[in-house]
């Protein structure tokens, strides 16, 4: 090609880029959109109403923050202060809302609506106490339009990915409930509101005070009065000893507790709790025996009692609802019904497969709630990652099917880094459990945390996620393995109290149970293997070589906290198997010295005052969810609670242990 023509071709070029740039920007603003910025020009507002609580102003400092990162400066204002001249996003309780027919008494739960009226748009939803459903509007508003993803508490866990044109449909009217009425446990941190509402991890203020028969009938009230509200067990009633079980074929017993749960509504309860002690004991006296019928089936018993309850709290208040404990004497739905009252919801407490498709063949009008153990620091894995982003799909899957609307995790989340992705996949699959899966929203999640080094991190992902498998599907808690090895039973025949726990179930009196694996090293061993660890190392320094953005690097720096800790005990765990197999003096050393790294690092967790440090730049995100030095050294310790000292390396004075080796077990 001679340098002539060259020259004519960039002549020609220009124009034609510059052709095909104007289409491209008549093909992303057509005719059905309403665009709100584009182009470096933006003429909204974002409008708030006169009167406003504080979480609505800081969501729409958001949406300015949003635009902001975009090139499009955006003014947040009361609506009274409004430039007249301009469209504005009005948020909650406007007079725009309001002459639109959107005010915020009209939505249940935390439903929104985006309405778009005119050139503005309108984002309404519930605004009462904390429970916010126009926040999770404005929440999605900005994942749906423009490009923000809620990745981890914190600013560092949000990303505002690339939008250069920011529009809606120009009939844009849409309502959502979510799926969930409520999703939280005592663990999660108020400070971390905004990253719950948009992951629907929804707040309520439903009183879930446990086993709840003893607040309604305190021992100290009544048992020096009424002993013979308390069952009669070995021939006497209750003392001190075991205080808080009933003989609930006494009317007064009924009674109190119905009216401890009216007296609930009263005080503003939507929903009151409903459940037996803990460990329940049946009352042996005749008149328990004789009722219902039931004879010794106190299962139904106890299921017909509530059931009395229910329908007595129905008759006073109509609005209420009853949410009944299935666990222990309750696990199974009762025999001697089929459907429950109007005002009935069901809270299980287990939610494996064969649990689930025993309840789904039962009418429970009012819908469920569930209690899980997805998470939490009691696992053998301890802090380390538990679950499959697939096991966790097909569970919020299941749990949409099943009308689950109420979600108590038992534990908090404490694993931001490794188990980021998780998390969101959990999260996010509750905006649309049958449009939503995995594999979509681990990309989405790759690709908005990690930017440039995203390739890496989905490899190093990946080798995660199918390690895992084996534990999530098999290992974990109400998993297979617990219950079927060596038993020809089924999970729904078992009679377990605590099936989760890591300690041996016979002290909580379970019968018929089994588990496959009992030692937390060897569900290490099996999982963290040198290999896989080795290949996930070399991912992450892949990512940590490319990380672009000052955000990304702080995603990197967590993932890399929790990674070298994995690393450290994985490596403690395997250098100890070596020291059994040679008890020699190399090995000896080898494992000493990996015991003096595995100190280090969770010293270099902490400051001179003993807190965890934050991630640097990142002041919300303390690794580990802030487990104290003590604890977070523990983990292996807890784990190995049941071993002898000598084989719990973590356990050893590692000053001496070079001069004076522990005695290894036989
Ligand atoms: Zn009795």
């Amino acid at each position: 090609m001679n340098k002539l023509l060259k020259k004519h071709l960039q002549y020609l070029i220009i124009p034609v880029l510059f052709a095909v740039q104007v289409i491209l920007y008549a093909h992303a603003a057509p005719r059905d959109r309403l665009v709100l910025a584009s182009n470096g020009q933006c003429r909204y507002q974002v409008i708030l109403p006169e009167q406003y609580q504080e979480p609505l102003e800081k969501t729409a400092r958001l949406i300015s923050e949003a635009f902001a990162s975009n090139g499009f400066p955006v003014a947040v204002v009361t609506e009274d202060r409004k430039d007249p001249s301009r469209p504005g996003i009005y948020l909650g309780d406007t007079r725009l809302a309001r002459e639109n027919g959107i005010w915020s008494s009209q939505f249940r739960d935390w439903g929104y609506r985006f309405k778009v009226v005119g050139e503005d748009l309108v984002i309404g939803g519930s605004c009462q106490g904390e429970r916010l459903g126009v926040v999770k509007g404005v929440c999605d508003f900005l994942h749906n339009y423009a490009g923000t993803r809620f990745l981890a508490p914190g600013g560092t866990g949000i990303e505002f990915l690339g939008t250069p044109v920011i529009s809606v449909p120009a009939d844009l009217d849409h309502s959502h409930t979510p799926m969930l009425k409520w999703n939280f446990s005592g663990n999660m941190y108020a400070d971390e509101w905004l990253y719950n509402i948009a992951t629907n991890h929804f707040y309520d203020d439903i009183q879930f005070g446990g086993h709840m028969w003893h607040l309604a009938v305190p021992y100290e009230d009544y048992f020096h009065i009424h002993p013979e509200y308390f069952a009669l067990i070995g021939g006497k009633r209750l003392d001190q000893e075991v205080r808080s079980q009933y003989c609930i074929s006494n009317a007064r017993v009924m009674e109190l507790i119905t009216r401890y749960l009216v007296g609930l509504t009263d005080a503003g309860a939507e929903i009151v709790y409903l459940a037996q002690p803990d460990g329940f004991r049946p009352c042996e006296c005749g008149a328990c025996y004789d009722l219902y019928g039931t004879g010794d089936d106190w299962d139904d018993k106890v299921w017909l009692f509530h059931i009395d309850i229910a329908r007595a709290v129905q008759k006073e208040r109509p609005d209420a609802k009853v949410l009944m404990l299935s666990y222990q004497a309750t696990t199974h739905p009762p025999k001697r019904i089929s459907a429950f009252p109007e005002n009935t919801m069901v809270l299980l407490s287990h939610t494996y497969k064969e649990a689930l498709d025993e309840w789904s063949r039962f009418q429970v009008p009012a819908g469920y709630a569930a209690y899980l153990q997805n998470f939490g620091n009691y696992f053998f894995t301890n802090y380390l990652p538990k679950r499959t982003p697939v096991w966790l799909e097909a569970q919020a899957r299941r749990f949409h099917e099943m009308n689950i609307i109420g979600l108590l995790p038992d534990a908090a989340i404490t694993c931001y880094g490794l188990e980021g992705p998780l998390y969101y996949v959990w999260g996010r699959m509750f905006d649309d459990p049958t449009g939503n899966h995995a594999e979509k929203l681990l990309e989405e999640y790759y690709s908005a945390a990690f930017g440039q080094a995203v390739e890496p991190m989905r490899a190093f992902f990946g080798i995660l996620h199918d390690q895992l498998e084996y534990f999530s599907e098999w290992l974990g808690p109400r998993s297979a393995t617990h219950f079927r090895v060596g038993l020809d039973r089924k999970p729904g025949e078992v009679d377990d109290n605590l099936d989760w726990v890591r300690v041996p179930t016979s002290r909580f009196g379970s019968r018929g149970m089994h588990r496959g694996i009992t030692d937390p090293a060897q569900v290490l061993s099996i999982i963290y293997q040198p290999g896989t660890v080795l290949r996930m190392e070399a991912e992450l320094e892949k990512a940590e070589a490319m990380a672009g953005s000052d955000k990304v690097k702080r995603r990197l720096a967590l993932v890399r906290q929790e990674m070298d800790y994995l690393k450290h005990l994985s490596r403690v765990n395997y250098l100890y198997n070596a020291y059994r197999i040679s008890p020699d003096r190399a090995s000896l050393d080898r494992l000493a010295g990996a015991l003096d790294g595995w100190h280090l690092l969770l010293d270099s967790f902490y400051d001179p005052e003993g807190k965890m440090k934050p991630v640097p730049g990142w002041p919300e995100m303390h690794p580990f969810r802030n487990s104290g030095r003590g604890g977070l050294g523990l983990v292996t310790a807890r784990w190995w609670k049941d071993k002898e000292p000598e084989d719990n390396p973590f356990a050893w004075d590692r000053k001496t242990i070079r001069t004076n080796p522990p005695v290894l077990p036989e």
